[in-house]
């Protein structure tokens, strides 16, 4: 998966896409889990759900295996049971190597019916090796699953109480299938689940409520926060999309937060202010083509033990994936609670 494509300088040269309309930040005096006297039961970590959870899904799952239909009930029932509404995208394609596979992403919604939702994402699958049937990719993306279903547990009380009488605003988490290259990572064989849900939600449309007005469902996506490959040492986000610049340097912000009010394990910085320079491919390729407004929170350079048979539990950094977890559920935390109107960060056409 994942080719690093260095686009130097691009972001300065796509004539018809202008800076971004908007730019969402907040205030740094409104991060709410800086003060440890104040923080909330809301904010507090729940390692045993997270180990548990990760548990689960640690298991070789490629696309058409026992272990994936096992990972999927799993995701299904574990949605549920945080109170989200889950759908199921299936559909059949042909591979190479594989042949014809059923894939099937999962999405779970609260307040399905809101104008805009924020999206979180993360792809299930696990690659498939001919070589190394045991091949489990902690990092990609079992970690980053986990880190959603924990940070919908942690949060859960809260997103009961907001999203009890808002129209504005839906959670919407998106377990992408078939993210995975069977052969060689290529625009055809890469992102298969990805590339069906984007197609779906563009072509389908809701009307929204107290309106006429009719939009397309990608439409409704205000970002799409996509994560993977973490869980590793020393890892660093950079920010990789101009008009999520914003979002970005909120992640930075309440790292700085955290760490001045040491509830963060070591002294290395994770989420860089400088924007990249280039991009990652990965699940997001289909959604960017439709101008979904992305947040890519994917490590650079890679794990060491990215697509080897070490990218397992024995090789996992705890103290990074405690951090990841802690600024993440703050910035999703804040997002939400200090969402009062749309955010249009997409490209306007020039
Ligand atoms: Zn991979």
């Amino acid at each position: 998966m994942l080719q690093l494509i260095l686009i130097l300088a691009a972001l300065g040269q796509l004539p018809t896409l202008l800076a971004q309309k908007q730019q969402w930040r907040p205030a740094p005096s409104s991060t709410a889990s800086v003060n440890p006297q104040q923080q909330r039961p809301l904010l507090i970590d729940d390692e045993v759900h997270f180990n548990q959870t990760l548990n689960s899904i640690l298991v070789p799952r490629v696309v058409g295996s026992q272990g994936h239909q096992q990972v999927l009930q799993f995701l299904v029932q574990s949605l549920t049971n945080l109170g989200f509404q889950t759908e199921l995208d299936e559909f059949r394609q042909r591979v190479p190597v594989l042949g014809e596979l059923q894939f099937t992403n999962v999405i779970g919604y609260i307040n399905p019916t809101a104008q805009n939702f924020l999206t979180l994402a993360c792809h299930y699958d696990s690659k498939y090796f001919p070589n190394d049937p045991n091949f489990v990719g902690a990092t990609d993306s079992a970690v980053p699953c986990a880190i959603l279903l924990n940070t919908a547990k942690t949060l859960q009380p809260f997103l009961k109480k907001q999203f009890l009488n808002r129209s504005d605003l839906g959670l919407m988490l998106v377990f992408f299938d078939g993210e995975e290259a069977f052969k060689d990572w290529t625009n055809a064989d890469s992102v298969y689940g990805a590339r069906h849900l984007a197609s779906k939600l563009a072509k389908t449309r809701s009307v929204l409520s107290g309106t006429n007005q009719s939009i397309r469902n990608i439409d409704r996506i205000e970002v799409l926060v996509l994560l993977d490959l973490i869980g590793a040492p020393n890892a660093k986000f950079s920010s990789f999309h101009q008009n999520t610049h914003g979002l970005h340097t909120s992640l930075v912000q309440i790292e700085q937060s955290l760490r001045k009010a040491g509830q963060l394990q070591g002294n290395g910085k994770m989420f860089l202010s400088l924007p990249s320079g280039g991009q990652v491919d990965d699940d997001h390729r289909p959604f960017l083509e439709e101008n979904v407004p992305v947040l890519h929170l994917i490590a650079t350079p890679f794990p060491d033990v990215w697509h080897t048979p070490k990218d397992n539990a024995e090789h996992l950094h705890w103290p990074s994936i405690r951090n990841f977890v802690k600024v993440f559920r703050s910035f999703v935390y804040q997002y939400i609670r200090l969402h009062t109107e749309p955010v249009n960060l997409r490209y306007q056409r020039g």
